[in-house]
């Protein structure tokens, strides 16, 4: 479960973020992450819960924006969310295409603190 480290790295940026801000706690944690990232919202939010006791973050919301999976077709000049990636171009069922979106690692977007 990869979801560990990834929410002990959220918390060590909290943490640095605490000192020199000086807020006292944490209300909501806004979080980012591609959909192809493979990183379950569940997980994420077990492994925030579990990990944060005793730290400034104990108690937060975590909200997810989970970002979708964005193709680029070069024959169609264009891009386009899809649900499932795919090698083929939905509208001209070329090969020529590449993920611009969907994979992004997750990223902390929003920090709501007292
Ligand atoms: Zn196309």
């Amino acid at each position: 479960m990869h979801e560990l480290s990834l929410i002990q790295s959220l918390l060590d940026i909290i943490e640095d973020y605490a000192q020199k801000r000086h807020f006292k706690k944490v209300n909501t944690v806004k979080l980012s992450f591609g959909k192809l990232s493979s990183i379950e919202p569940k997980c994420l939010e077990f492994a925030f819960e579990a990990q944060s006791k005793e730290t400034k973050a104990q108690g937060a919301t975590l909200e997810f924006d989970i970002l979708p999976i964005v193709i680029y077709c070069i024959s169609c000049e264009k891009e386009m969310k899809v649900d499932a990636y795919t090698a083929t171009c939905p509208q001209c069922k070329g090969e020529d295409v590449i993920m611009v979106g969907g994979a992004q690692e997750l990223k902390i977007i929003e920090l709501d603190v007292d």
